[in-house]
């Protein structure tokens, strides 16, 4: 018999959920609406679409494995040289060829917990070490117990800032004190896929420290603000001597042709996404007064998420959710057994949900 990796073996393959058409069709439902995987419910800007349309009769080609025509847009959006930018089939990819890139057998990796959870299979794969270090009480990074995690060995800390599921953020003055402390043989991954969502004046922007020549590597996504996961489309800035690692482990037709015009469009449509930001923030209000008032403990978040405590019977109540037409995510997934992560959506998605929450709720008392 053929033999894997042994380690490989030991990985847990990423076993996706049933889709929205399939639970619909199994349940017989009129409408489901799908608020589970922090989607932009205003979808991509109709540029974008209309742009995509125009494509389709390049699809018989390879795309550019440069990128030259988003590669430009970017740099020009953030006012940045070219060399700063890899791009990825998704950010979920570049977390993959950073690992691919960096680790070594033995070599350790932090991580903040609940987080991301694509960053452990990377350092899986590498056979890394993961230190998953908790959040703190109030569900933020806990950034100076992260920095007490460091060893000789540590090679990449990974903070998401929003963090996914939390919605918390970490402050500027908290990022650049871990910056100054952080030893030199650590690259500190920034994960910043809902950049574009967060109002709060002590956020700190990433590119301010690439910019400064820092030892920091940016991820950013078309997938969340932006509405284009259907094409994945992300991007990892930094100094070029960082990237460098990366670009040779990259495919070199991993960006497909849509996915590139989609991105350069889609950053040409700021209007969309401050739309986008608008409704967010409106629609976090409302859940989050929602719950206030039936007595539910939400944790404040600056992302499209929301994470509500309902309890014991979390997973039950997820599954009434999800007869009564609306898919959530429980928290049991990412170590919050007691809480569902829901994305906001349009006023019609969010009342949808909020009824059929205070109906679960009412069910199961
Ligand atoms: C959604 C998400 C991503 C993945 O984004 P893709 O670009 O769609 O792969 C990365 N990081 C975090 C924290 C996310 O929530």
């Amino acid at each position: 018999m053929v033999r894997p990796r042994p380690h490989v073996l030991q990985m847990e393959p990423y076993r996706p959920g049933k889709t929205p058409e399939q639970l619909q069709q199994e349940l017989g439902l009129e409408e489901l609406i799908k608020l589970s995987a922090n989607e932009n419910p205003l979808g991509a800007s109709p540029r974008v679409v209309e742009a995509i349309q125009s494509a389709l009769c390049h699809i018989h080609r390879y795309p550019d494995g440069a990128c030259q025509i988003l590669r430009d847009a970017v740099s020009a959006f953030y006012d940045l040289p070219e060399e700063h930018f890899v791009f990825g089939n998704g950010s979920d990819e570049l977390i993959h060829l950073i690992g691919l890139a960096y680790l070594e057998p033995g070599d350790e990796v932090i991580m903040g917990h609940p987080s991301f959870v694509r960053y452990e299979a990377s350092v899986q794969l590498n056979q890394a070490v993961l230190k998953r270090v908790p959040l703190d009480a109030d569900y933020r990074h806990d950034l100076p117990a992260m920095l007490a995690e460091v060893t000789p060995r540590t090679k990449l800390m990974y903070i998401a800032n929003p963090n996914n599921p939390t919605g918390t953020i970490v402050y500027r003055h908290e990022l650049e004190t871990l910056l100054n402390d952080l030893p030199d043989h650590v690259l500190l991954v920034l994960d910043e896929a809902y950049f574009e969502y967060v109002d709060h004046p002590n956020y700190p922007n990433g590119l301010d420290y690439v910019r400064a020549g820092k030892q920091v590597v940016v991820l950013r996504t078309f997938s969340k603000a932006y509405g284009v996961a259907g094409l994945r489309l992300g991007y990892a800035v930094g100094r070029p001597d960082l990237l460098d690692p990366i670009e040779r482990v990259r495919e070199p037709y991993n960006v497909n042709v849509l996915a590139q015009v989609a991105g350069a469009v889609a950053l040409s449509d700021q209007e969309h996404v401050k739309r986008t930001r608008e409704l967010n923030r409106q629609s976090l209000d409302t859940l989050q007064e929602a719950c206030a008032r039936w007595g539910l403990r939400t944790v404040p978040s600056y992302a499209n998420f929301l994470l509500i405590e309902v309890g014991e019977r979390c997973a039950e109540i997820r599954q009434r959710l999800l007869e009564l037409g609306v898919m959530v995510r429980s928290g049991e997934g990412f170590g919050l057994p007691h809480f569902l992560r829901v994305n906001t959506g349009t006023p019609e998605q969010n009342a949808k949900f909020l009824n059929a929450l205070q109906t679960a709720l009412q069910s199961l008392k």
